[in-house]
């Protein structure tokens, strides 16, 4: 077999074969079939697409380059929730002890932050002493005993993905939907769980820029998940803004807690951890209708279950779960600085991507992998899109660790504000569910 035939019959729109695409990626990891050939590959792919047979064989091509979770020693259904990426996203500081309350088992593997936006386990770092490193025995154990881990990636998964996407990402060739429901369901599905739900993001912060775009993803992805067998839905949510109010390492966490703790009646947040939280009860077959599920996760705000599981699952992975209880334990930055609205108006637009970057420039994101990231510092909004706004009230709070980088933010943030003279109405912040 040769890469160059591959090559001539993606380019003229053939489909290629379970061979092919396991001779392509494998050819690729072990450095046989060099960047300049796959470059073009993932070309002709995104302007040929590829066909759902094509799409599976590329995922599990690319999930077997790698290690693979098997979660069978933990009893029950285990389900694992991921989304394609957003500023202020802390939806499973939120969503998994809710289901883990629940009855549902978690058991995710999580990853840092890199540039705008944010990541699970920077999060999770804010509690004191919590350790994101356990070992597999550890793990497990705690997701048996208590029903919720969350940990680092230790494993090497996916090594395919990892190559072909640092390629992608400079050829082009990241926005092709094949490619992304490969690089996606590839690392899902060797994390190992039965459930899966995607939180499809769409807007100017996401990948997707459409609502039709970003349901063309969310089918692909479903799609290719039951043909592997597992139980699948996605959710397509508004990122024309940041998600919540807080986007900052332990700004997040506090904001998730007060969640959990019923401390916030509505809100996007609320609503989006019910909506996928309802659709993994649905699919473990432990709620006969969405209605039933949401009822149930509400429960575990009111009673206080869900909190307590976050508490459980800090205290088990070595933290301080004082701080569930008492945010004033977790880190606080020193500066604090209001930024004021210059003139009146409604918020028209916030840009996400920028309040991530303000976030990152105070230091609470990673330029590099290699990066130490300060939790205490980031940005809490307080008008969001629709919003009335009057000269001199505060946009937004800068949480920084001196006046100068403080002042800088706080130039930096006015401008991801755009303002209108009219009121603005709010595009649907849940636009669609895939089941
Ligand atoms: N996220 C991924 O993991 N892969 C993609 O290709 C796009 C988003």
């Amino acid at each position: 077999m040769l890469m160059t035939e591959l090559l001539a019959k993606k380019r003229d729109g053939e489909r290629l074969s379970t061979e092919e695409i396991n001779f392509m990626i494998d050819g690729y990891v072990c450095g046989e079939i060099p960047d300049y050939q796959m470059s073009a590959m993932c070309m002709a792919i995104l302007f040929r697409g590829m066909d759902d047979a094509e799409i599976l064989d590329l995922t599990m091509a690319m999930m077997h380059s790698g290690e693979t979770l098997d979660l069978s020693p933990i009893r029950g259904v285990k389900a694992d929730k991921h989304s394609t990426g957003g500023v202020g996203d802390k939806t499973s500081l939120v969503l998994c002890p809710m289901v883990a309350a629940c009855g549902v088992k978690i058991a995710k593997m999580s990853g840092r932050g890199l540039g705008h936006t944010g990541g699970t386990i920077d999060k999770l770092e804010s509690f004191p002493g919590f350790v994101t490193g356990i070992s597999e025995e550890r793990f497990f154990e705690n997701v048996n005993r208590i029903g919720i881990a969350i940990a680092g990636q230790t494993a090497e998964v996916c090594p395919a993905d990892k190559k072909l996407y640092a390629l992608r990402d400079v050829t082009g060739t990241v926005p092709s939907i094949p490619l992304i429901v490969s690089s996606i369901m590839s690392k899902k599905l060797a994390a190992g769980a039965d459930v899966i739900v995607l939180d499809v993001k769409c807007g100017s912060g996401a990948f997707m820029k459409t609502p039709e775009q970003a349901g063309e993803l969310a089918r692909g992805l479903t799609r290719i998940g039951r043909l592997a067998g597992r139980s699948c839905a996605a959710v397509i949510t508004d990122m024309d803004e940041p998600l919540g109010f807080a986007v900052g390492n332990a700004l997040e966490v506090k904001e998730a807690v007060d969640v959990l703790a019923g401390r916030t009646e509505a809100g996007e947040l609320r609503e989006l951890c019910l909506t996928l939280g309802a659709c993994i009860l649905s699919l473990a077959g432990l709620a006969e209708d969405e209605t039933q599920a949401r009822a149930e996760l509400e429960r575990t705000i009111e009673d206080g279950s869900a909190l307590e599981k976050l508490a459980e699952m800090v205290e088990a992975q070595y933290g301080d779960k004082r701080a569930v209880y008492d945010l004033s334990l977790l880190p606080e930055a020193k500066v604090k600085l209001e930024v004021p609205c210059e003139r009146a108006g409604y918020v028209g637009h916030i840009e996400a991507e920028g309040v991530g970057l303000v976030s990152m420039q105070l230091g609470g994101g990673r330029a590099t992998k290699e990066s130490e990231i300060d939790l205490s510092v980031g940005v809490v909004l307080h008008k969001k899109v629709g919003d009335r706004v009057e000269a001199g009230q505060s946009l937004a709070t800068i949480h920084a660790a001196d006046d100068e980088s403080a002042r800088r933010a706080a130039a930096a943030l006015r401008d991801c504000y755009t303002l209108s003279d009219t009121p603005v109405e709010r595009a649907p912040f849940i636009k669609d569910i895939v089941r």
